[in-house]
């Protein structure tokens, strides 16, 4: 098994030997770091607000919603305590492409 630790995926994992740590810490203190400067973090959760709206308009329109998202599960759901701003920007930008009719620029495809 390959030597993996130092890394903050083996700290989420569980493991908190003094190299983990260091990866978690690190990465830590790079996103605060982001933050601070201004930089929005795509895992951040905001209100599903105008989440919720957007997914409404798409689905008005019959918009593939989960099937454009690449969803295994076949539908979309928000969670009531909010969506990370990953998947709002992934509905303003199917609003975009679907009500408005403005095709995405490849580099926009993945948030
Ligand atoms: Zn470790």
């Amino acid at each position: 098994m390959p030597d993996d630790h130092g890394t903050r995926r083996r700290y989420r994992h569980g493991c908190r030997c003094t190299r983990c740590r260091a990866a978690n810490a690190d990465a830590q203190a790079k996103r605060r770091h982001a933050h601070r400067h201004g930089a929005t973090l795509l895992g951040a959760v905001v209100k599903a607000t105008e989440a919720r709206r957007r997914l409404q308009q798409l689905q008005a329109e019959q918009v593939p919603i989960a099937q454009r998202l690449g969803l295994k599960c076949g539908r979309l759901r928000l969670h009531p305590d909010g969506v990370t701003v990953r998947r709002l920007l992934q509905l303003r930008w199917l609003c975009r492409e679907y009500l408005v009719g403005e095709p995405l620029e490849p580099n926009e495809q993945n948030p």
